[in-house]
Formats: C-alpha cells, structure tokens, sequence
C-alpha cells in the first residue's frame, strides 16, 4: 500500500495515473498536481468514470523547489512521479531530496535556456540521495526506459558479450494533422533540432542535425527512413553494459515533417532565446507550441502503430548473434483503452512499472540510478501484463 504524487498533466500522465488507479492495491492513495488545475480536474474525472477511484488535485509551479516542498509535507507519499517536462526535473529533486521521498521521472534535465540533455545535473545527486537514505530512477518511460532494460536484459540472457546497440524509435502513425509533435512540442523539436552524436570507440563523434539517415524494415510496419540522433540513454547504457563498442539512436521522420521543420527552423520559429513581440520578450518555441496541437488532442483519430526497439549484436557461446528486441503498439487501441495516442501510452505504462518496480522493492537501493542497473527480468513480465508485449526476433541485417 503506497501514497504517490504525480506531478504534470498531459499526455503521459493521463496513461500513467490511469494505470496505477487500476492497481489499488498497490497505488492505494493517488495526488496529481501540476501548473493548470483543470486539467488535473479532467484526467482525475476520467479515472473516476473509469475505476471510481478518487484522485486528489492540487495546483503546482514545480519549478519552485518551496511549493514542491509544501506539497510534498502536505501529503507525505512514499514516491514522486515527475511527469511534467525535463525543465522541473531538479527542482522536484532537490524538494525530494529535502523531504527524503523517492523520485522517479522519464526524462532527463534539460537547462531551459540551452537545448542540451545530459545526465551529469541528475547523477549529481548520487551521494546526497544516498546518505539521505532515498532512491531516484531515472528516465523510466520507452526511450530512455524499456530500451535500457531490453539491453539489460540481452546482457543477461541473449549475449555473453554485447559490441553493437542500435536503437531504433519508429512511429508510423497518421494522426491527421499537417504538422503536430507526438510529445511536448518544445521538447521535441529542441530534441529533433540538435546535432546528431553516437559513440564508438571509446568516444563520442558528433553529425550535423538528422544528417545520417538509412532505410529499416520496422516489423508490423514496413520500409521507413530513419535518421541518426542523440538520446539521453545512450549516455547511461555506455557506462552500465560492458564491452560496448558502439551505441546509436535512430528514429523515423515522414517527409511531411521534415519540411515542416525545415521551414519553422529557417524562419526562425524554433530558435529558443528571447526575441522582442511588441514591447514584450517572446521565446519564439514556446509561441509555436502554444499553436500547435496539443500531443494529447492528436489521440481520437491516430491510425497506426510505433515500433520501438533494440538490434543488439554481440557474441553467444563463442558466436556471432543479432537479435532485435521490440515492442508494437497500436494508436487506435490505446485511444480504446486509455483515451491516449501510442507514445504518451508507452511512456505511461513505463513510468507506473518503475513506480511498482520501487514500491514493491524489487528495485531498490540509496542514490540515484538508470534503468539498466537492475535486474531486467520482473520489469519485462510486467511490459507483458501491463499492454507493452515485446517480441525477440534472430536478426538478419546488420543496421549500416
Ligand atoms: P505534456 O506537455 O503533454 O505535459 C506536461 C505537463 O507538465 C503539462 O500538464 C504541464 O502543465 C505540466 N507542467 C509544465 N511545466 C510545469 C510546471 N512548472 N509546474 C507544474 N506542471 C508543469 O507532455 P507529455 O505528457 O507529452 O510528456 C511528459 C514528459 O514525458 C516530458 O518530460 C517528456 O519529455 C517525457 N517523455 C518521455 C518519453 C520517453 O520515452 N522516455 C517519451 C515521451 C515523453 P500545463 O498543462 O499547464 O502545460
């Protein structure tokens, strides 16, 4: 039996706060709390027709690291779910800190006023979470999330030694917009806008933004071109999977959106510092987002599926093995089930396992940890029970 406060009320949350109600017995005492009241209102009067359970509401800035304070005294839980944006992620860590309660989130932190991810803010706080006897995981969403315990995972059954992990995200649904983003407008775009990175032999190599691309047979899905990113996982994965020689991250574009972009980025309209709007500071992102389409509203007509997955090539007794391990979801099943399109559904199904992962100890420790530190087996039954089934397929070709 377990008190938790979830902080944010979009997309994500409206999958992950569904989901632990449907558990009572574990999530027996459910706060959401985040910027705009009403949209706490709507998610907990969801849940209620749902499941009859109630949800207590509460009106938060989380970047003020007081009020996160205040709410966490006012209701005492044992964890706190950050699922607003990466912008919060330490100023809900160090009330956590303040308070000893155990923190969760699935996004790394990101200075606002630099589009940049990294994990060095966060593990930062290894030594203080630990002497302060509490525990933080991070980035318990998809990617970063299941992908790092489907590594973890060929680390301890597929392979004995693990060279290559292509990471590779395809989203092939049609949500029937001529531009919407699948998360956080802000989040997305600063993420897609970035330069290219991946690591290989022992260091990082840098690419111009989504300059490296290449077809992929996504299963369920087809041919898709997909194009080399960054993404925070691989920062963690270098570290914890051992003998790696080389790590990227690949995801798929249509055409349509990538002249989309191309045009808001040649306009200007992506640039992330303050411009002047008649007598006031503007940063054009935000301005975007506010025009575009909420992720959340894009769920009621997403046809489609997202393939998301790991080709992992290593060695198996002394031979060559490639396996690709891989999730598909369907946009219309998850609006069925959970009134969510497939990406908020994946991230949301994450977040409440890592939560039940911690709740139940089967995950636990002091300090501040990434997903693939445990052990991948009881977190992979659950991706089967909770509507992420996953699949392991012998894997032909070698991604180039
Ligand atoms: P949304 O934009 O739909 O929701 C974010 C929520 O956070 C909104 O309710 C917003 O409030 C709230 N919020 C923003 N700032 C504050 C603040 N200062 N104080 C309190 N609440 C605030 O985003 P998503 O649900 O799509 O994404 C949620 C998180 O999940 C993001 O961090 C995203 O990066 C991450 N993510 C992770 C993925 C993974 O696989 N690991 C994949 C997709 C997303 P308001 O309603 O007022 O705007």
């Amino acid at each position: 039996m377990a008190k938790i406060i979830i902080i944010g009320a979009g997309g994500v949350s409206n999958v992950t706060i569904q989901k632990c109600a449907m558990l009572p017995n574990l999530f027996n005492e459910i706060v959401l709390a985040s910027r705009t009241l009403t949209k706490c209102k709507e998610i907990a009067q969801r849940v209620k027709d749902k499941t009859g359970r109630i949800i207590i509401v509460e009106q938060i800035d989380a970047d003020n690291v007081g009020e996160n304070i205040q709410l966490i005294k006012k209701h005492r839980p044992d964890l706190l779910i950050n699922l607003a944006l990466p912008y919060q992620d330490i100023a809900l860590m160090d009330a956590c800190l303040e308070t000893g309660v155990n923190y969760l989130d699935t996004a790394n932190y990101e200075p606002p006023h630099e589009a940049k991810f990294e994990y060095k803010w966060q593990w930062e706080y290894h030594q203080r979470y630990k002497d302060k006897g509490i525990m933080a995981l991070l980035g318990s969403g998809f990617d970063p999330g299941v992908t790092n315990v489907f590594c973890a995972y060929a680390q301890k059954h597929l392979f004995d030694e693990i060279h290559c992990i292509d990471i590779v995200d395809c989203n092939a649904g049609d949500h029937g917009k001529a531009f919407a983003t699948n998360f956080n407008p802000e989040i997305n775009i600063r993420e897609v806008t970035s330069r290219g990175r991946y690591w290989e032999n022992e260091k990082w190599h840098s690419t111009d933004p989504l300059s490296v691309h290449q077809e992929f047979h996504f299963p369920g899905i087809g041919n898709r071109e997909m194009y080399l990113m960054y993404h925070e996982e691989m920062e963690s994965l270098v570290k914890n999977i051992n003998g790696l020689k080389r790590i990227r991250f690949w995801m798929t574009f249509g055409e349509q959106y990538l002249t989309h972009l191309r045009v808001l980025e040649n306009v200007g309209m992506t640039r992330i510092d303050e411009v002047e709007y008649e007598g006031i500071k503007i940063v054009p992102l935000k301005f975007l987002k506010a025009v575009l389409p909420d992720p959340g509203s894009l769920a009621e007509n997403y046809t489609g599926k997202t393939c998301i997955g790991c080709v992992i090539e290593g060695l198996k007794d002394g031979k060559f093995a490639r396996k690709f391990i891989y999730n598909i979801c369907d946009h219309a099943e998850t609006y069925k089930e959970l009134n969510a399109q497939a990406i908020s559904y994946t991230t949301g199904v994450p977040a409440m396992i890592g939560a039940k992962m911690m709740l139940t100890g089967t995950w636990k420790g002091n300090g501040v940890f990434n997903m693939e530190q445990f052990d991948p087996d009881t977190f992979m039954d659950d991706l089967n029970i909770y509507g992420l089934p996953w699949n392991i397929a012998e894997w032909k070709n070698s991604v180039k």
